[in-house]
């Protein structure tokens, strides 16, 4: 099964990436967490994206679509994954429908986590207190810039899959057991196929 989850950032997807990789033996691919252990590990591309993180910018489509196009080909993804962080831009939804194609895969759901955006200051606050501020980007600063990133370069990724009639939606603002059950509703109705 292949799944992207979609929402700005703080809306869970990270949270829901981990439940539906341990219920459904799928790998989470979270971009960012990808690029911070490149950062962590002083390679040359945590080099090349850490300044472009701090300040809250996309990180080039490029750079972005060549980590997947390699992820994705590992064997710990045969099972299937859910890309969680990806794809930010159309651009990069474009080059996944490419490299899906070209790797025969299809894509099995697209699943927006929609949230109150007034709640996620708050939400950040609480994860840079739970992780001790491991992420230099968890800030009111920093996230004011990151969703302005979402609503310009990421939000018309949405309408990109309503085309193609595979955008579904669930509630954010429930626990996470709520989102949880609502987006294991969605899996169980079965695949939804790109028209
Ligand atoms: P996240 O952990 O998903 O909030 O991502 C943290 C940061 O990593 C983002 O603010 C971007 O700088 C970078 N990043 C993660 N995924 C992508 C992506 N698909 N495209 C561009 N930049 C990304």
């Amino acid at each position: 099964m292949k799944i992207i989850l979609f929402g700005p950032p703080g809306a869970g997807k990270g949270t829901q990436a981990a439940i539906l990789e341990d219920t459904y033996s799928i790998k989470q691919i979270s971009t960012g967490d990808m690029l911070r252990a490149e950062i962590s590990a002083g390679t040359d591309l945590g080099k090349q994206v850490k300044d472009t993180m701090d300040r809250g910018d996309l990180v080039s489509d490029d750079m972005i679509v060549e980590i997947i196009a390699h992820r994705i080909e590992q064997s710990d993804c045969a099972n299937g994954f859910i890309l969680d962080g990806f794809p930010r831009t159309v651009p990069q939804a474009e080059a996944l429908d490419a490299m899906f194609a070209e790797k025969d895969m299809t894509l099995d759901h697209v699943i927006e986590i929609k949230v109150d955006e007034s709640i996620l200051l708050d939400r950040i606050k609480a994860r840079a207190v739970e992780t001790d501020c491991e992420r230099a980007d968890d800030n009111a600063d920093v996230l004011k810039k990151r969703l302005e990133a979402y609503h310009k370069l990421t939000a018309p990724v949405l309408p990109y899959y309503e085309g193609k009639n595979m955008l579904e939606t669930v509630d954010g603002m429930g626990s996470i057991d709520e989102v949880k059950d609502a987006i294991a509703a969605l899996l169980s109705n079965g695949v939804k196929k790109a028209s």
